[in-house]
């Protein structure tokens, strides 16, 4: 399916927006809330739009969460807007006996790649992720080498934007968790779900009826629109403002 510029579709949109009784708007962070960066520590929401998310949780029509690949409280530390509800690792858990393997792995995984500049691992407790955005393509193909040889059976890792997540096989997707969110919502809740990347199009595809938002232009993407960057993404969130409030 190929998604169409949102903006381009605005009177549509905003005439649905008008219409529906109740709004779940379920929000990606990074390269959707803001622009990805070099590190993920870096990574900052403006002030205004931090005011825009605190005005739109407070609007009665609407709920707002984040579902983040993060770990939660990273992320809260990042950004702690008043009623806006984040769910970290994309609400993935595991067993303690499950976790404590994937802390061994993880500690494993990182020895290995100490040596490999550019390349680092981020520990989330219940999974963990390897990111290579500074590294040289020579080093980047080293690791993943490394890395597919090191990984047991039963473990699986997703590709995202110069990173790999590894988690166990069957570990809960992002579609996963945004089905069960929007299963608690009353009746003729309108969802509307924004992400820019892979892990993004399983929670695109969790609602028929939702209103979807690729952030990044993509030829195979589960959404209905596209905007171009998160820049374009607050301009939709004051538009979703106007239309609601
Ligand atoms: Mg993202």
């Amino acid at each position: 399916m190929m998604a169409d510029y949102l903006f381009d579709s605005w009177s549509t949109v905003a005439r649905r927006l008008g219409a529906s009784r109740r709004i779940a708007l379920i929000l990606d962070f990074d390269g959707t809330l803001t622009p990805i960066v070099s590190h993920p520590s870096l990574a900052k929401v403006p002030e205004a739009v931090r005011d825009l998310l605190k005005r739109i949780a407070r609007l009665a029509r609407l709920r707002v969460w984040i579902v983040t690949g993060r770990k939660q409280d990273d992320l809260e530390q990042l950004l702690a807007v008043p009623g806006v509800q984040i769910v970290g690792v994309y609400g993935g858990t595991l067993a303690p006996a499950g976790a404590h393997a994937m802390q061994e792995l993880c500690h494993e995984m990182a020895k290995s790649l100490a040596g490999m500049k550019g390349v680092w691992v981020e520990d989330k407790a219940v999974c963990f992720a390897i990111h290579y955005r500074e590294a040289e393509r020579a080093t980047v193909r080293r690791a993943r080498r490394m890395v597919r040889s090191k990984l047991p059976p039963g473990m699986q890792m997703r590709r995202g934007k110069c990173v790999w997540d590894v988690a166990p096989a069957g570990f809960r997707e992002k579609g996963d968790t945004v089905r069960n969110l929007l299963a608690r919502q009353p009746p003729l809740t309108l969802p509307i779900i924004a992400g820019d990347d892979g892990a993004d199009e399983s929670a695109f595809a969790a609602s028929p009826s939702a209103l979807t938002v690729r952030v990044g232009w993509s030829q195979k993407t589960e959404a209905k629109y596209y905007v171009r960057t998160p820049r374009e993404l607050w301009e939709f969130l004051r538009r979703l403002e106007e239309a609601v409030a």
